[in-house]
Formats: structure tokens, C-alpha cells, sequence
């Protein structure tokens, strides 16, 4: 079963990662790919060049078993849209394996708003995780049939499914590190320190002088 966590990434940094690896871990994921977002089309444009949040992102996740990073939107032209993500995927891996698309609660509450969302659904399943701030998600309609906790059910059937994923609550937002880089603060123990020192080297999210 693959897993793929799409975001902007501006920068990557632990309330990322760690959901992630339990997720990894409690799904017993084959594979799980980090898809940054070029052009993402329900946000103001990323501070970062799609570039650098690729680079970070990579940074971040190399030396770790299990994680890929899928560069697909970096190189489509456009509105980076998580159906044709998923539809271009579902070619790659075909139509049986399992695919799981993790979205964190504050994401997945403007979940119906999204572009094509039910076509979502026939691509993938979705394995929420609450965040800081949002833990409590009300169940619709819509929902019922598909929440599922059992992760058995996700190997099962390749699509279609919500799982909601207990993981370690870490109250970050790259909205908070952009802030603390503004002022002149660190983001190092909030990232990784490949990623800190490229944020550094760069010159990322301070003032152009
Ligand atoms: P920003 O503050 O710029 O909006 P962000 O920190 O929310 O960014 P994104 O790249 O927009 O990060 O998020 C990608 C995905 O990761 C989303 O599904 C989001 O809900 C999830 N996510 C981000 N931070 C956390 C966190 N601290 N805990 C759990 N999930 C998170």
C-alpha cells in the first residue's frame, strides 16, 4: 500500500515529518511519497521557489527507508491539482494497490471545497490526522459508509475509505517558522538540520535587502 502526503512545504518541518513516519508505521505503508506542491491552487503563493521547497523536502526525507519524494507537480504546468496527481499515480501503480492520501484535520475540514473531491474519492483513500488546533472533525453524511478503523479494510479495497490516524500532536506550522525567520529566530529542532542550514544558505524567508 503507497501513501502520498502532498503540501506546500514552505519549508517541510517536524508537524510534517513525524505524523508522517507514524502514519508510515501504523499503516504498514510499502512506500510513502512527498509531493510538493508547484502552483497549489486554494492558497496564496508559497514564499519559496517551488525549487527550493522541492530541495528541502528531498533534504528532509532522503536517508529515511520508505520515503520518496515525487516531484510530478514541480513539472506540470498550471494549477497543481490533487485529482490529476492522483489520476496521473492511478496510471503509474494501476488500479488495485491501495493508495492512501494523508491530509491533516485543518485540510481536510475544506475537504468538499476542493476541486473535483469525489473524484478524489475514486482515486484514493484518505488517512486523516488531527492537528493543534483541530482534533474534532464532524461526521456527515457523506462520510458514514466510508470511515473505517481498521486499517485491514484500507489493504483491502483500493480506494474510497477515511481512516482517522492517532498520531503525536506537535503544534507546528511553516506559517510560524516563516515568522520566526522573519524576526531573525532559528528553525532548527522545528526541522530537520539539513534543512535549517539550507534555509541559511539560502537566505530563506528573511527580508531581500
Ligand atoms: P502553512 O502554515 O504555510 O499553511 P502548513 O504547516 O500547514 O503550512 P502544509 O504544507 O500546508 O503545511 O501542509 C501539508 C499537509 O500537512 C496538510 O495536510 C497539513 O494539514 C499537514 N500538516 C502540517 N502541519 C501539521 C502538523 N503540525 N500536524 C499535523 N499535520 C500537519
Amino acid at each position: 500500500m503507497i501513501g502520498i502526503l502532498g503540501g506546500t512545504f514552505d519549508p517541510i518541518h517536524f508537524g510534517h515529518l513525524r505524523p508522517a513516519l507514524e502514519i508510515f508505521e501504523q499503516l504498514a505503508l510499502d512506500e510513502l511519497r512527498f509531493i510538493p506542491s508547484a502552483n497549489p491552487p486554494h492558497r496564496w503563493q508559497p514564499e519559496a521557489s517551488a525549487e527550493h521547497r522541492l530541495a528541502m523536502v528531498k533534504l528532509a526525507v532522503n536517508d529515511v527507508e520508505g520515503f520518496v519524494v515525487d516531484d510530478r507537480e514541480y513539472y506540470r504546468d498550471g494549477a497543481s491539482y490533487t485529482v490529476d496527481t492522483l489520476a496521473s499515480i492511478r496510471e503509474e501503480i494501476g488500479s488495485t494497490e491501495p493508495l492512501c492520501m494523508l491530509i491533516g484535520m485543518d485540510a481536510f475540514e475544506h475537504f468538499t471545497k476542493w476541486h473535483d473531491w469525489q473524484g478524489i474519492l475514486k482515486l484514493t483513500h484518505l488517512v486523516i490526522s488531527s492537528r493543534p488546533g483541530t482534533n474534532h472533525v464532524k461526521i456527515e453524511d457523506w462520510m458514514t459508509d466510508r470511515v473505517t478503523d481498521a486499517i485491514a479494510e484500507l489493504h483491502k479495497q483500493p480506494i474510497g475509505k477515511l481512516f482517522f490516524a492517532d498520531v503525536s500532536q506537535l503544534d507546528l506550522s511553516a506559517t510560524f517558522l516563516r515568522k520566526q525567520l522573519l524576526e531573525g529566530k532559528s528553525s532548527l529542532f522545528a526541522t530537520p538540520v539539513e534543512v535549517s542550514e539550507y534555509i541559511e544558505r539560502n537566505k530563506l524567508y528573511v527580508p531581500s535587502t
